[in-house]
């Protein structure tokens, strides 16, 4: 498969995607020079660093709670404020227009690992999938808004898409620049709400196409290099469950259980105590215990078959097929139960358009117009028995 064989000459040969470089060199640039040597001359705030973390929390949960799981994945619903807070914050995260993003997110999903159409992919290693991919014009970084013509429906969206460089530009510069101002400190805004801010989060959000591809477990799925890790969940505002997330991408959830520290996850649900989140998509709980328990079977499969034949062995053996038997009975019975459920709502929703028929003013004409027939059936009727 040509996944397998990563040609690192293409990546070579592809133009420099000019904007991303200069972007790029610029911010890593300021922030190991100029923002170092701010920091000898002049003393932080309270204030100043109480807006820095601000800014990166508003930033980084607009990538990951707008962008990627409510734009993105349509994981669940967003009332229009909060569809402005994410798109300008996502715009102050300097990581292009929603659209952009999440047509590209898509094609990553749909070509997850694939070494020339997965726009991120790991297979080309680290620095690639983490910032390198974007320095570079390859022909899978192409826009093409064809899989996001339902975002293209959202007015928020393409605002944003439209005035994304003023956006941009405000949310970085203007935006910390001016409450800077009431703190009578705009040079410390910038360097830290600003500058420091951009490039903490650039890199906390792309350690979820590197790290979150590279390192930790895989509970739910090996068919893609995506791993669950607790610690890059921290610095990722809840993402490093991207073992999970590329199973079941439509939960509004990435850390599924209770403890798992998925801070957008909790965001989301909070939002929507006060109205401005709804509609919260969560993946069975049957379903998610049964990609773990397959996952299971594989591995004892694969350590089984590769171990030496043994008396306990086969006894290991033997008790594995009786579970798996068991396995599949409960998976039936419950395939049996969710077809049972479907027909049931099915049935429900057709006696309900029944009922509200019974009562409509459609149903009345038709009694009119049935009525009308039937007495010109007799005029007929009464005619034709005068002819005979
Ligand atoms: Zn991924
Ligand atoms: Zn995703």
């Amino acid at each position: 498969m040509s996944n397998q064989s990563a040609d690192p000459s293409t990546t070579a040969q592809a133009p420099i995607n000019v904007p991303a470089a200069v972007l790029f060199s610029i911010s890593t640039l300021m922030v190991l020079t100029v923002f170092p040597l701010y920091a000898w001359h002049h003393d932080f705030s309270g204030a100043a660093w109480l807006w820095f973390f601000i800014f990166l929390f508003a930033s980084g949960l607009s990538i990951t709670g707008g962008y990627h799981r409510l734009w993105a994945h349509r994981a669940y619903e967003a009332r229009l404020p909060l569809r402005i807070f994410y798109m300008l914050f996502g715009a102050q995260s300097l990581e292009n227009s929603i659209l952009v993003w999440c047509s590209m997110h898509r094609v990553h999903h749909k070509n997850v690992d694939h070494v020339d159409d997965d726009p991120y992919s790991i297979k080309r290693g680290f620095w690639y999938a983490h910032m390198g991919w974007m320095l570079r014009d390859r022909p899978c970084h192409a826009v093409d808004l064809s899989n996001v013509q339902d975002l293209q429906r959202d007015p928020v969206v393409m605002f944003q898409h439209k005035h994304y460089l003023g956006l941009a530009l405000f949310m970085n510069i203007g935006l910390p620049g001016l409450i800077g101002m009431l703190y009578g400190e705009p040079g410390a805004f910038l360097m830290l709400a600003g500058l420091l801010r951009l490039v903490v989060n650039h890199h906390f959000t792309f350690f979820i196409n590197s790290l979150a591809h590279m390192w930790g477990r895989r509970p739910y799925t090996e068919e893609n290099t995506a791993r669950d890790n607790d610690l890059i969940a921290l610095f990722t505002y809840g993402e490093g469950y991207h073992n999970y997330h590329h199973l079941f991408s439509w939960d509004y959830r990435n850390g599924v259980r209770w403890w798992n520290v998925d801070l957008t996850k909790w965001w989301i649900a909070m939002l929507s105590w006060v109205g401005q989140s709804h509609s919260l998509r969560r993946v069975p709980e049957f379903k998610i215990r049964r990609a773990m328990i397959e996952r299971q079977f594989a591995r004892a499969q694969q350590k089984l078959a590769s171990a030496a034949p043994t008396t306990r062995l086969e006894h290991v053996k033997q008790l594995l097929e009786h579970e798996m038997e068991a396995f599949k009975a409960t998976v039936n019975e419950w395939t049996r139960l969710q077809t049972e459920k479907i027909e049931a709502a099915k049935k429900q929703v057709m006696d309900r358009v029944a009922e509200r028929w019974e009562h409509s003013e459609a149903r009345r004409q038709l009694q009119v117009l049935e009525e009308a027939l039937h007495l010109q059936y007799r005029r007929v009727r009464l005619l034709h028995m005068q002819t005979a």
